[in-house]
């Protein structure tokens, strides 16, 4: 019995070319891809997780505080032509799907508001 798979057209994440998958949440066109993809992210978000805390810890202040934000934006923007120069599609295209399937991050009313300095659990 001839059972029918529909496959689906998309774009491979890290190379930009098109593929077809039967698996709907498939992103990469090779296993070697999806690796190189997700060791980009890491070793950036290794970089930029520092940069970003201290943004967000110590913005507003003087010295590494107001410095940060600007120097965030640097990298990203150096991240992202890293990206465009290997042939990957928008990011934003990526984020949507990650998004649509959770990211485990809370935003808005629900944020639980944690201040570590005032915690009594720290003091
Ligand atoms: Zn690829």
């Amino acid at each position: 019995m001839h059972v029918e798979v529909k496959l689906s057209k998309r774009k491979c994440q890290w190379c930009g070319c098109a593929f077809e998958s039967a698996h709907p949440s498939k992103m990469f066109c090779t296993k070697d891809h999806q690796n190189q993809f997700g060791n980009f992210m890491a070793s950036r978000g290794k970089v930029l997780m520092p940069i970003a805390l201290s943004w967000r810890t110590q913005r507003g202040r003087k010295g590494v505080g107001s410095e940060a934000l600007a120097e965030m934006v640097a990298f990203l923007d150096k991240c992202a032509a890293e990206l465009a120069d290997q042939g990957a599609p928008p990011i934003a295209q990526h984020f949507k799907r990650v998004r649509a399937e959770g990211t485990g991050i809370v935003t808005g009313r629900a944020v639980v508001r944690v201040r570590p300095s005032r915690s009594k659990f720290y003091g």
